[in-house]
């Protein structure tokens, strides 16, 4: 009998170590550290692109354990207690509010937890209460500025995009959700990048759609419905809202008879790049879903086993040791290749 025990006992530790040799993300290697990450919604286009990306650049490196804090801060502060019940070895963070990032540090720090932020940045006060805090994200800035550049190319090559011919750009601008910084510093930028260009612009109107594509849709009709034929060009924060948009434009004629109106958006997601296709959407920003989700991935990986993170073992800049910024890339039909 106590033979037959320790041949089990064999058996089973065997099993265990093979069970440890493969790279699958979620097969349970001891080499592998637990991450919990909570993204803001599961229902955002891009997050769903960024979350995939953090599937996939696991396999081997970590263990994640990926939740949906349904757009609620609550939620996601109750998802991150949880996650520091079970001793995850560090988090990936997309905040809900990025005001809450401090409280989520002062927990997580209490615990030596590690932390990762991503694609909604914290305020700087808070990204100094701890130095294994992290961000990933992009220069909102950039965006703003490169889907600005698209379209004052445009109204260069284009003397008839002056529908009225009083040599100024009346447009309209479809904004993500207040106090984002992407919502904010995009809004800002794009039209920065016109006069920069030389190029005399008009608001007509603006208003958030909350980075979604129906609401896009409503507040574009609302635009036509009060102005009309003044709107000479549109400009949108993400290419959900962008998209919508479209479809609002095309119930009011356009895209077809000549009937032409250039639309902006940012994200380069698969629709998108569809819609530049087609010719819909003028252009669009690449926002690098893939390496945002890996970068987090790996600064997560990396910090749980308390290791340094440098260029050489993440694989990307690190800028004044807590942030990694991924670049953006203009899209047009030119190059579409280089959104896939
Ligand atoms: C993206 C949006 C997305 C938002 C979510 C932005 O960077 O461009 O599409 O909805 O992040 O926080
Ligand atoms: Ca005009």
């Amino acid at each position: 009998m106590k033979k037959m025990v320790t041949v089990v006992a064999a058996a089973t530790l065997l099993g265990g170590a093979l069970a440890g040799c493969g790279n699958s993300s979620n097969s349970g290697s001891s080499s592998e550290p637990k991450v919990g990450v909570a993204i803001y919604k599961f229902d955002d286009t891009f997050m769903t692109g960024v979350r995939n990306a953090i599937e996939d650049s696991a396999k081997g490196i970590a263990k994640v354990d990926i939740v949906d804090s349904q757009n609620s801060q609550a939620t996601q502060n109750d998802k991150v207690d949880q996650f520091l019940t079970k001793k995850d070895k560090a988090l990936i963070i997309n905040p809900v509010d990025r005001t809450a990032a401090g409280v989520i540090i002062d927990k997580a720090k209490a615990k030596e937890v590690p932390v990762v932020f991503l694609n909604r940045e914290p305020m700087p006060e808070d990204m100094k209460k701890w130095d294994k805090v992290y961000y990933v994200g992009a220069k909102a800035e950039e965006s703003g500025t490169l889907s600005g550049q698209i379209v004052a190319d445009y109204w260069k090559a284009h003397p008839e995009a002056d529908k009225n011919g009083d040599g100024v750009l009346q447009y309209v601008m479809l904004k993500g959700e207040p106090g984002h910084q992407d919502a904010e510093l995009r809004t800002t930028y794009s039209i920065q990048a016109l006069e920069d260009a030389g190029i005399k612009v008009e608001k007509l109107a603006e208003d958030t759609a909350m980075w979604d594509r129906v609401k896009g849709q409503d507040k574009m009709a609302a635009f036509l419905g009060s102005n009309g034929d003044k709107i000479e060009a549109v400009f949108a924060n993400n290419d959900d809202m962008a998209l919508g948009a479209i479809e609002a434009l095309k119930a009011a004629g356009y895209f077809k008879d000549g009937k032409y109106m250039p639309v902006v958006g940012v994200d380069a997601t698969a629709p998108a790049v569809q819609a530049l296709q087609d010719g819909t959407l003028l252009g669009t920003v690449l926002n690098d879903a893939k390496n945002q989700g890996k970068a987090a991935v790996t600064v997560a990986s990396l910090l749980a086993q308390g290791k340094e993170i440098t260029k050489d073992s993440v694989g990307f800049d690190v800028t004044d040791n807590q942030y990694i910024w991924i670049p953006y890339k203009k899209i047009t039909k030119d190059n579409i290749d280089d959104a896939k």
